[in-house]
């Protein structure tokens, strides 16, 4: 029997990523926007708080157990950020070219230009759940000045990978999943969910 799971977001990538994957385990993913669920408030400092609090708000919404995720990129020199403010780190409307921009000048200044994604996934049997499930995956990196690649999204272009000598955005999305911060907090999730 296959069990019905909301997905705290309505981006298509992730749905397809995620439902491929939980699909074997018995979960049949829907998107929030199915629900009419409108998008939570991230007002949190910390990644685990801000997906715990889309998870929640998905779980009351539609009565179904729910799987939220929140990411963002920290960079060392600048104490980690921009961190959980990724997604609009140079301000309204979201921009990937602005956040882009301002990233490179804040870090200009500085030689270290070493980086990180961080991923955390939240599960919840239903929104006041006691014990949700989380996992986490962390992927290192550097920040380079030189735009490179046409895949991925966000600071995918200006995330360096030394080993493979490429940007993150110059990968297959199917090499991007088995590396990623966010391939491998899913594989962690589905470990504890086994
Ligand atoms: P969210 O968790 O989908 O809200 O993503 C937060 C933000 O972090 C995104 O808007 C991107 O700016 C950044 N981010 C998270 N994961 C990635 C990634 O895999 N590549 C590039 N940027 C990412």
């Amino acid at each position: 029997m296959t069990q019905k799971l909301v997905l705290a977001s309505n981006n298509a990538g992730k749905l397809r990523e995620f439902g491929q994957i939980l699909a074997p385990l018995g979960f049949e993913l829907h998107a929030q926007g199915e629900f009419n669920v409108p998008e939570a408030e991230e007002p949190f400092a910390t990644f685990v708080e801000n997906a715990l609090a889309k998870a929640r708000h998905a779980a009351r919404l539609t009565g179904l157990p729910a799987l939220a995720d929140d990411s963002g990129v920290c960079v060392n020199a600048l104490g980690g950020a921009p961190g959980v403010y990724s997604a609009r780190y140079a301000g309204e409307p979201k921009s990937d070219a602005r956040n882009n921009a301002k990233l490179l000048a804040d870090l200009a200044a500085h030689a270290d230009k070493s980086a990180y994604y961080y991923c955390v996934l939240v599960f919840v049997r239903h929104a006041d759940d006691p014990q949700p499930i989380i996992a986490d995956g962390r992927w290192q990196g550097e920040i380079t000045s030189e735009a490179r690649g046409e895949g991925g999204f966000g600071y995918d272009p200006h995330f360096w990978i030394a080993a493979l000598g490429k940007t993150v955005a110059e990968l297959e999305a199917a090499q991007k999943n088995a590396l990623s911060h966010r391939g491998q907090a899913l594989r962690a999730l589905v470990d504890k969910l086994k």
